[in-house]
């Protein structure tokens, strides 16, 4: 049994599910991220781990013992908001030890703990400030150490980056990932950035209209997604139609507009129409035809250098593929007629059963 079990979680909001029969465990010590788009029902999600709604259906238990049925404030949770709700009256460190307070730590404990939370969080020297003489990125390490301190079994994050500009917020993962793993508290966060997601999880649990899409390391959403909703969200891809034979080898093939290539071996759906995905950086773009089982000419229908890279839209019996040439590579012209190639393996099938 995992440390944290989400079973059949479901909510509804005048009988529209907002999350649909969500089935998910977490490791001790595991960083995972939720991870959709607006409105999947992330954030209903954490509010139902949090207590601050009651699901509609399913449950939730944490190590072991059912969590949903217990108060909020009994839940004993380190909760940190995208808007850091920080008290404007109190100091950093008064709003640090306000948990401590509540829980009755004894005094001397408690200030061993806000100074050791604070070293964590780098915030030392400004213990005396209010939150307005804080910067955005001080500020969330207050919120940060404000749920630490407490010693959560569970820290939940919401979008808790989102408000910091870009230069900040990468500053800002680097940490939150350092902090998390010194403390080793086992954390949820909800997010709509896959960059994000992918720089700090263990790992990912995509969501698409209240369900769960998929869970794997950033790393397997990545290079393997199990739908064509998930390699189209994380990262860009190209998505096509055709559909998987097997010759009496057992070997897989795939027709692609009366083009033959090559499935690669782990893929063990049934013959039939399939949808696939092929990421732009797995194409490679060349003047001469490579000899390769999966390889197709096409002419450059337009291209946009992007400093470390170009990207192309090239046209080709395929249809319009999206590709990236390498850096310092030399560009194709317009109208150029190219080929292009890529490994078995990184034409994925994304989808049986769909024409
Ligand atoms: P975002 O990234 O925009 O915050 P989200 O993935 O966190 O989105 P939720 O806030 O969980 O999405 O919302 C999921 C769905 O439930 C949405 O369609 C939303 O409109 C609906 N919803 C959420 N809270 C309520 C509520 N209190 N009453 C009615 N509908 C709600």
């Amino acid at each position: 049994m995992a440390f944290l079990e989400l079973h059949g979680l479901t909510k509804t909001f005048g009988g529209v599910p907002a999350v649909d029969e969500l089935n998910i465990s977490v490791e001790t010590g595991e960083f995972l991220s939720l991870l959709g788009p607006s409105g999947c029902g992330k954030t209903t999600t954490l509010n139902m781990i949090a207590g601050f709604l009651d699901p509609s259906a399913g449950n939730i238990r944490l190590n072991n013992a059912p969590l949903h049925t217990v108060k909020p404030r009994d839940r004993g949770l380190g909760v940190v908001f995208q808007s850091y709700a920080l008290f404007p009256h109190m100091t950093v460190s008064e709003n640090i030890s306000f948990g401590l307070e509540i829980l009755k730590v004894p005094q001397g404990e408690a200030r061993r703990r806000v100074e050791d939370v604070i070293d964590l969080v780098r915030l030392a020297g400004m213990a005396h400030r209010f939150p307005a003489q804080l910067s955005g990125g001080q500020q969330q390490r207050v919120a940060l150490a404000r749920a630490l301190v407490i010693e959560p079994p569970l820290l939940l994050l919401d979008e808790p980056l989102s408000n910091l500009d870009a230069k900040l917020r990468d500053d800002m993962q680097s940490e939150l990932r350092r902090i998390q793993r010194s403390v080793g508290t086992t954390t949820i966060m909800v997010t709509h950035d896959q960059s994000e997601a992918m720089a700090l999880s263990d790992r990912i649990a995509v969501m698409n209209q209240g369900r769960l899409e998929q869970a794997g390391s950033p790393q397997e959403v990545y290079d393997k997604p199990a739908s064509a909703f998930v390699s189209g969200f994380l990262g860009k891809t190209n998505l096509l139609h055709g559909r998987l034979q097997r010759g009496g080898d057992g070997i897989g093939v795939i027709d692609i507009a009366a083009h033959r290539f090559r499935a690669s071996d782990d893929q063990t759906c049934s013959p039939g129409p399939v949808k696939l995905s092929l990421r732009p950086e797995h194409i490679r773009i060349g003047k001469d035809a490579e000899d390769h089982a999966c390889r197709v000419s096409g002419q450059i229908h337009s291209r946009v250098f992007l400093g470390d890279r170009w990207i192309y839209d090239v046209n080709c019996v395929l249809g319009t593929l999206l590709v990236y040439g390498q850096s310092g590579a030399a560009p194709f012209e317009d109208a150029e007629t190219v080929s292009m190639s890529w490994d078995a393996a990184k034409l994925r099938i994304v989808e049986a059963g769909h024409a």
